[in-house]
């Protein structure tokens, strides 16, 4: 015993003699290369940290030999991967939609071509081309917002968080905003009515109940204090049962009235009627502005399937005082953001629903994506240790729309003779691309609804390859 203990030791000491030094691997061809494109610091870097894993594993035993050119493709390797982009694609197996942890909606390809062509030249960003003269970045967006809804006025800013917060503040700071207790939502990432309302110097006074709020719950809060009332779109959940909320135009005319204005925050918010594609619950930010809506605020990268944005439409009146903000000029958006946007909201203009990836993913019927799960399942089978077979599931729209709402699938319900499903999950997720799945019952799930055709091709190359060598 002790015998053997000591010969190991003796081994991994004169393994540890043999591990060259940093100068030496570092004036290796390959590695000076490296160090050019690099630099030294980054090049010295990793080189440390590869000859440290390696002293690790030489005195845990489990390096049998030295061997400096399988060093070297390990720093090559480290060194890759250190000197790529932190933001990286993902293949989005999860068939959420909306994925706000990944990025929400994938913007349409001829949005992307008009923002490259906005991004890496100038543009008549904030110039008028007739007049010769400064103009409005607003201009490039609005009279599509205008046809389309019917609005008077529309502003994008930064995000829809940020046209909530900026609307408050300049319609009610110091005054009242009623709001009902059943809408006093939190949408995550520390979006909560009540704390957004207090930022912007608002004053909230809340009515009716969880369940239940009627038209004489807001009458009866109205005070000389009063500037708004505030509907919002409960948007990540639902009550059901005894239920109870006033039509909006009910409230606009309450509203109106008393001289107050009608906000309503739409967070997912929609440009179009969306129930032929099988959506429910979410009108149309043109209805609440027929309601007689004053301001209407929705996202830019929800339902709507654009870039991150937040949209305010509505009167002339209330959002030219908006557009004067000083925080406007703080929470405004960049030319990309414009480019895309516009892009993306004329193809609704045009009626082609298909060229947005979001609305055509949710379109996509179960046979279509039980067709391609089969395909993928057969080839998963023969791939070594991989057994696949199609479930029936279910995929979500996300991004805090359509609550309790889903839409069936086909999934590709994958094992592996020797690894768990979690194992599975994580060497998926940690390969690049990364191949991002579900775990059900010991399964791991793959939902071919939000994974586009290439992807696809690299989630069969990535089974060829995880575990082969077993
Ligand atoms: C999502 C959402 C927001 C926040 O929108 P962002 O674009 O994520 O800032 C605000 N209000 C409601 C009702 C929402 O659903």
């Amino acid at each position: 015993m002790d015998s053997h203990a000591t010969s190991s030791q003796s081994v991994s000491a004169s393994l540890l003699r043999q591990i060259p030094a940093v100068d030496e691997l570092l004036n290796r061809p390959h590695l000076r290369v490296l160090e050019k494109r690099l630099g030294h610091r980054l090049a010295l870097e990793v080189t440390r940290k590869v000859l440290q894993d390696l002293r690790d594993k030489v005195c845990q035993g489990s390096i049998p030999e030295i061997r400096v050119e399988e060093l070297e493709e390990e720093i090559l390797k480290e060194a890759e991967a250190e000197a790529g982009f932190s933001l990286q694609p993902v293949v989005n197996a999860t068939g959420v939609i909306l994925h706000t942890n990944l990025g929400r909606a994938p913007i349409a390809l001829e949005a992307l071509a008009h923002l490259v062509e906005a991004a890496a030249g100038y543009s008549n960003l904030e110039f008028d081309l007739e007049r010769g003269e400064r103009g409005k970045r607003d201009v490039h967006t609005e009279g599509l917002f205008r046809s389309l809804l019917g609005a008077e006025r529309a502003l994008v800013v930064n995000n829809n968080a940020a046209a909530v917060l900026l609307a408050l503040n300049t319609l009610a700071e110091g005054s009242e905003v009623i709001v009902s207790r059943g809408e006093l939502i939190e949408i995550g990432g520390s979006f909560r009515i009540p704390d957004v309302c207090a930022k912007s110097g608002a004053l909230l006074r809340e009515v009716g109940t969880t369940n239940r709020t009627r038209v004489s719950d807001y009458a009866s809060a109205i005070n000389e204090r009063t500037r708004m009332l505030l509907r919002v779109h409960p948007s990540n959940f639902r009550v059901v049962g005894f239920t109870e909320r006033p039509a909006l135009e009910e409230l606009v005319e309450l509203a109106h009235r008393h001289n107050l204005l009608l906000m309503e925050d739409l967070g997912s918010g929609c440009l179009i009627d969306l129930s032929p594609q099988g959506i429910r619950g979410e009108l149309p930010a043109g209805l609440s502005l027929q309601a007689g809506a004053d301001v209407v605020t929705f996202s830019g990268d929800k339902l709507l399937g654009g870039p991150q944005a937040g949209i305010l439409v509505g009167k002339r009146e209330p959002l030219e005082r908006i557009r004067k903000n000083p925080m406007f000029r703080a929470l405004r958006v960049d030319k990309l953001t414009i480019a895309a946007l516009e892009a993306t909201i004329s193809i609704y203009s045009q009626g082609r629903f298909d060229s947005l990836p979001a609305l055509r993913m949710i379109r996509m019927s179960k046979e279509q994506i039980a067709e391609r799960a089969g395909r993928l399942a057969e080839k998963i089978s023969t791939c070594a240790g991989f057994t696949a077979k199609l479930r029936d599931g279910h995929s979500v729209i996300g991004g805090g729309s359509t609550p309790g709402q889903t839409l069936e699938t086909s999934l590709v319900a994958v094992r592996h003779r020797q690894q768990s499903a979690a194992k599975l999950e994580e060497t998926f997720r940690r390969r690049k691309p990364s191949i991002l799945g579900r775990v059900e019952q010991d399964e791991f799930l793959i939902d071919l609804r939000t994974v586009s055709e290439i992807e696809e091709q690299k989630i069969v190359e990535a089974f060829e390859k995880v575990f082969s060598n077993q």
